[in-house]
């Protein structure tokens, strides 16, 4: 792979031109903000002392905004106005969030091409980017309150995942907000930073990040201040939560034993037992017993003692499925557990310790864990934050990610070329020439898939353009240009242009639906279950797509130069063109093949008779002695 280089602006400033630069961990559950102080990252604390924001956001009946703690503690009284885990909903459609139709909110999809969703509430409908502009608003003014000036920019993060639409949606709920947004930067990417630097580590690290929802693992490749994601993996919908889940059901078996006649939980109850069991697991990454106390609706005591242990066996198997996607990064990555030089842990849930060991046997070492694991991704943002405004003199940082899937665009006969591979690097750009499929072709439709298949059937398509205004030429004569652009902040732009004559085209793709990260891996599984049918797929269309352009030149040809052969010879060539056409629509690759090599054989004499025709038209009236042989 490629190691394209970032150099960020490295001014340095004067101490008292010291800007305020924040970095910003935009999480599904929480979300956090943190700042470089005297050369120490730090997390900003509300007046409560509470690092942590929920990432919670609710529009009160009287008309306020409330963000946080006291939102969440009205989840379950208010829930279609309270709305958590928004990030989710970021740059999707509804179509995107279709298997979530547990969730309890009224979503309503926008009018524009995008089909984005919308959230019904009391205050109205309510974009995603708007929801999570609340949360960065908060977070903005405990950092101005907290650092007693206006920000100049902020460093935000997302999943390494995010495609196009979601980290547009991120950018634009930072704009809406009112931050200047220095970058965005990858999750695992910004926890490197954070020990990197604390630590001065060299080598391949793999980031464990398990939160509230989400669980993902990447493999970044640190060297002196560069880092390079090697790797990316994960599971959408496995966190904290589903651990939680697992000591509600086993309360609920326990309060079923003892009591006859229980009724289902109602909305409130569920919330109430679901908070206590996760204050429950919280208390056993310290504790070897919890307690679980409360009364429900309907007048039942709840009383029940789960020790470490029962936990533990309770939650075996969601430690277990971590280990699947971590494997694949790894083979992604083409890496052995001996390649690791150490494993960082990231999210709330890896406090808990069966996790810790987990993934302490897996990758036989002990994991790095001296900084919070909450708190880490803030960390590391706030740190870049610091380097990109100029606060630190030796700021040329680089910062390497990856693009998730490969980018390519449709060729003939649907086959997709692939420009951009899975897993390049970012910034990345690659430019390959095309050319016209037929003579006196003056547009060409170009357009932009992402996926790993070779059919574009099989990818997802982007966007398309057309560029117009090429010269005509014989087809295959044109050279058209095109380049794939991604950004340091993963956003792709494509261009196209024809050598000749400079006529140009172009797009910067924003996807109208993001893909899921189930998605993602749906589409690299079946990539691999559907290499060799892909490989059987493509030389059939190569085939195909060779013998009409190989039928339309003879038949171009034979339609200027017909007369130049015996009817017997010209209709010899056309029974083999007709018994051409009729093998290209049979999926035979290689009867195909061959029935092509028969028609270029029987133009033999065809093919001479037009060479000299040429060669007598370029000689008449000319002197023996002007031709030089
Ligand atoms: P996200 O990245 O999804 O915003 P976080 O990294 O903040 O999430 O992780 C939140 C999860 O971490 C929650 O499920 C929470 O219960 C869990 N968590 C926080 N502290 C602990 C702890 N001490 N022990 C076990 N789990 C914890
Ligand atoms: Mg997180």
């Amino acid at each position: 792979m490629a190691l394209l280089q970032i150099s960020e602006p490295g001014q340095s400033a004067a101490p008292h031109q010291h800007k305020l630069a924040v970095g910003i961990d935009l999480g599904t559950t929480n979300s956090l903000v943190a700042t470089v102080r005297s050369g120490m990252s730090t997390v900003l604390q509300d007046a409560h002392g509470h690092g942590l924001l929920p990432s919670v956001v609710r529009y009160a009946p009287d008309g306020k905004v409330i963000v946080g703690h006291e939102a969440q503690a009205q989840l379950s009284a208010d829930p279609t106005n309270t709305i958590a885990s928004v990030k989710r909903f970021m740059g999707r459609s509804l179509h995107d969030i279709a298997d979530r139709a547990h969730i309890p909110y009224r979503f309503v999809e926008d009018d524009s091409a995008k089909k984005q969703v919308q959230l019904q509430t009391r205050a109205g409908l309510k974009t995603p980017v708007e929801i999570s502009a609340e949360i960065l608003n908060a977070l903005k003014k405990r950092a101005e309150n907290a650092l007693g000036g206006e920000l100049t920019g902020a460093v935000i993060t997302v999943p390494a995942y995010f495609d196009d639409a979601q980290r547009q949606a991120t950018k634009d709920a930072a704009r809406l907000a009112g931050l200047n947004v220095l970058r965005l930067l990858n999750e695992p990417t910004a926890a490197a930073v954070a020990y990197g630097l604390d630590n001065n580590a060299e080598g391949i690290f793999v980031i464990y990040d398990l939160g509230g929802g989400t669980f993902d693992v990447s493999i970044l490749k640190l060297t002196k201040g560069v880092f390079e994601v090697l790797a990316t993996n994960g599971d959408s919908a496995l966190g904290g939560d589903d651990f939680d889940h697992r000591i509600y059901c086993w309360v609920l078996d326990k309060v079923r034993e003892t009591s006859k006649n229980f009724s289902p939980l109602n909305e409130e109850d569920t919330r109430l037992l679901l908070t206590k069991a996760r204050q429950a697991k919280e208390w056993l990454t310290d504790n070897f017993e919890a307690q679980i106390v409360c009364k429900l609706s309907n007048g039942t005591m709840v009383d029940v003692t789960l020790t470490a242990t029962q936990f533990v066996e309770l939650t075996q198997h969601l430690v277990t499925k971590t280990l699947s996607p971590t494997r694949k990064a790894m083979r992604d990555a083409q890496l052995d557990i001996t390649d690791i030089k150490g494993v960082v842990l990231v999210g709330g849930a890896t406090r808990m310790p069966q996790v810790r060991h987990a993934v302490e046997e897996y990758f036989q070492q002990t994991p790095l864990t001296n900084l919070d694991p909450d708190k880490v991704v803030a960390l590391g943002a706030a740190i870049q934050a610091n380097a990109l405004v100029g606060n630190r003199s030796d700021s040329d940082l680089l910062l390497l990610d990856v693009t998730p899937l490969s980018l390519g665009l449709e060729t003939m006969g649907g086959l997709v070329e692939k420009i951009i591979p899975r897993n390049s690097t970012l910034p990345v750009a690659r430019a390959q020439d095309f050319t016209t499929y037929k003579d006196g072709q003056t547009a060409m439709s170009i357009q932009v898939v992402q996926g790993e298949r070779e059919l574009v059937a099989d990818c997802r398509s982007l966007a398309r353009f057309e560029l117009r205004g090429i010269p005509p030429m014989a087809a295959g004569a044109a050279r058209i240009r095109v380049t794939f652009t991604v950004d340091a902040d993963g956003l792709l732009s494509v261009s196209a242009r024809e050598q000749t004559s400079g006529v140009e085209a172009n797009i910067v793709v924003k996807p109208s639906y993001g893909l899921s990260e189930d998605e993602i891996t749906r589409m690299l599984k079946d990539s691999f279950s559907g290499a060799e049918q892909d490989k059987h797929a493509r030389m059939l269309t190569e085939a195909r797509v060779n013998a009409g352009a190989i039928i339309q030149s003879i038949t171009q040809a034979l339609k200027v130069d017909g007369d130049l052969i015996s009817t017997a010879d010209k209709q010899a060539i056309e029974t083999e063109i007709e018994r051409l056409k009729a093998t290209s629509q049979a999926g035979d690759a290689d009867a195909i093949n061959k029935a092509v090599d028969a028609l270029n054989h029987s133009t033999e004499a065809f093919a001479q008779a037009r060479m000299n025709a040429s060669v007598a038209k370029a000689l008449a009236g000319k002197n023996l002695e002007d031709i030089q042989l």
